[in-house]
């Protein structure tokens, strides 16, 4: 399903398949289990999301001062610094740098803004082979498909599918066992990046003080790319800053433990500058693309600034009852979940993805769970909001909510409909809720409860409840009470 199916559609689809449920739904709860052990044993949890928010907040509120001493320290350090308006153009300073290399291959670790700007696509249209190199993504890429999950790519294939997808790439038959499988994708990588000519990473934080690219990884490929061939290029949206390295110290706490319940992950590598003199390792040359493509568009947005706080950990994902059910690739946005469904309407505001909002339950717990703060519920019911007010809203929904207005506003009125409502649903009350709605309700009762409209109204039965409460003397009914009675009981005879 594409992007331009539209969520309904491509959310019918995941609820479809069985393992991708029971994949999804296992591993969020793993992470979640593991990130609720992980807080624990640091103790202070809430002090840390605040420490996190404040330095959040504090970057992007300076995000133009911090960007600019963070692209002087790179360039002190030897490195380039380019900045790209949109995807077309951190695209084409990626391929001008591989065009002027004669670059033939490419490795990459794992970075959701190459997959953003689509990189993978433009190097292969260019002639140049690209490797993904975490393993999650290197299946991803076997199976042509994209993540599912920000921080588990390959979150819904089975063993037995990654089996295929190996044999099917080596070209001998494997079997589903861990360690064959894993020996095959590193003995594969292993050769890619000996010969890679260019390596691509992503960037969790750059620190603006020091000109310092860090990365967070499991797997140590990300060193191999950034490291082994001649020329590293780095790609990373233009949020991902923090003022100092003492900060970090906050987000190597609050990431890993948030991602996947790690107090530190395997690898924390700090890159400043390609290889200097006397260096044992390190590329020729380093290259930081800068990337906007639409963020700073919520800069001075008071509801939506706080998004480029995000710090892309997963953990909203984990808790979404939406995403639990429907997996990644449902949302047909690079980014997917509670985060997906807010930042891709946002950086992409067209059509394609302005129905995400509306994957939510605005239950909250994915702003419970972010470990900046971010009101994700908040900015759902905005970006609601704002798609309203553009008119697009089906007719059938308008026409609801006009309805729902007038009978509200007015007491006569709300009596009226809910008479009327209480004639019109007997013949579909069943145990006290609604049973096989009929029109648009019938997609509701056919998966949700429908409480039916009470036979009595409070207000009706109030005065009957104050005499049970208080006796018969313990309280007068109010000539309101009777009127509210009469004239509830004349609407349900209506
Ligand atoms: S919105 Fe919060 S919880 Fe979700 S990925 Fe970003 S930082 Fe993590």
């Amino acid at each position: 399903m594409t992007a331009q199916s539209g969520i309904s559609e491509r959310a019918q689809s995941a609820l479809e398949d069985d393992f991708l449920r029971q994949a999804v739904r296992f591993t969020a709860d793993r992470l979640r289990g593991k990130k609720q052990v992980s807080t624990e044993q640091l103790g202070n949890w809430e002090s840390w999301r605040e420490r996190g928010q404040a330095i959040r907040a504090h970057t992007i509120a300076n995000l133009d001062s911090y960007l600019a001493q963070f692209a002087d320290r790179v360039r002190q350090a030897g490195g380039h610094v380019h900045f790209a308006s949109d995807a077309a153009e951190a695209v084409e300073v990626v391929l001008s740098i591989a065009r002027g290399k004669g670059a033939r291959s490419v490795v990459k670790s794992k970075s959701m803004v190459s997959e953003e700007v689509h990189i993978n696509h433009h190097l292969q249209n260019a002639g140049i082979e690209v490797v993904e190199t975490d393993l999650g993504e290197y299946i991803v890429q076997l199976a042509n498909e994209t993540p599912s999950h920000i921080i588990i790519p390959a979150i819904h294939k089975t063993r037995a599918q990654i089996r295929d997808l190996f044999t099917a790439a080596g070209g001998e038959q494997l079997t589903t066992d861990t360690k064959t499988l894993a020996g095959f994708a590193r003995q594969r990588l292993r050769q890619k990046f000996l010969a890679a000519d260019i390596g691509i990473t992503g960037c969790n934080f750059g620190i603006a003080e020091t000109g310092t690219v860090v990365l967070f990884t499991n797997e140590g490929n990300a060193d191999m790319v950034a490291n082994l061939p001649k020329t590293h290029i780095v790609l990373m949206g233009m949020e991902r800053l923090l003022p100092t390295l003492e900060d970090l110290e906050v987000f190597a706490n609050l990431l890993p433990r948030s991602a996947t319940g790690q107090p530190l992950t395997a690898y924390l590598s700090m890159i400043t500058g390609p290889r200097r003199r006397g260096d044992l390792d390190g590329p020729e040359e380093l290259h930081v693309v800068v990337l906007d493509n639409g963020r700073s568009r919520q800069l001075g947005d008071p509801h939506f600034q706080a998004v480029l706080h995000c710090i892309r950990c997963g953990a909203c994902l984990n808790v979404c009852p939406v995403y639990r059910q429907i997996g990644g690739h449902a949302y047909g946005s690079v980014y997917p979940g509670p985060i997906g469904a807010v930042l891709t309407p946002l950086l992409q505001q067209d059509e394609t993805y302005a129905d995400l909002p509306y994957a939510s339950s605005l239950c909250g717990a994915c702003a419970e769970a972010c470990p900046v703060k971010i009101p994700l519920h908040d900015m759902l019911v905005r970006l609601r909001q704002r798609r309203a007010a553009t008119g697009r809203t089906p007719a059938l929904e308008k026409s609801a909510f006009h309805a729902y207005r007038v009978a509200f506003a007015n007491h006569r009125r709300y009596r009226l409909a809910f008479g009327t409502a209480r004639v019109l649903q007997r013949p579909l009350v069943q145990d006290g809720g609604i049973a096989n709605g009929v029109g648009p309700l019938s997609a509701w009762t056919a998966t949700r409860y429908a409480p039916a409209v009470a036979p009595r109204s409070f207000r009706a039965r109030w005065g009957e409840l104050r005499q049970t409460l208080h006796g018969p003397s313990g309280g007068s009914r109010t000539s309101e009470d009777g009127d509210a009675r009469r004239q509830e009981e004349g609407t349900r005879d209506a």
